[in-house]
């Protein structure tokens, strides 16, 4: 899974909260992440490390794509233009899940 974060992305946290709920919504990204509690409504912010870090997964991902890259544009699609990325296997597959 990408290291993305969308504006209006529901995630699926590691931990629940005291609510019950693991779902919450991205309200804000910036420096830090701000979400809503998708059970009672509470908002917190971390940053974006903790973040992913805590994500197990998203659920729903956001609307707020300002570019989707699915080869659709004008420039040319064909070019194998190939795109490595190295460090993208650094994933956190610990189930720290104390229920
Ligand atoms: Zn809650």
């Amino acid at each position: 899974m990408p290291e993305e974060i969308r504006l209006r992305d529901v995630v699926e946290m590691r931990r629940k909260h005291p609510c019950g709920s693991v779902l919450w919504t991205v309200t804000r990204i910036g420096a830090d992440i701000k979400m809503k509690c998708n059970g009672c409504g509470r908002v917190v912010m971390m940053d974006r490390v903790d973040f992913i870090r805590r994500r197990r997964k998203t659920v729903t991902q956001g609307p707020d794509a300002p570019e989707v890259t699915l080869g659709l544009s004008g420039r040319a699609p064909e070019t194998p233009h190939s795109e490595t990325f190295g460090g993208a296997n650094e994933q956190d597959e610990n189930e720290g899940d104390a229920t």
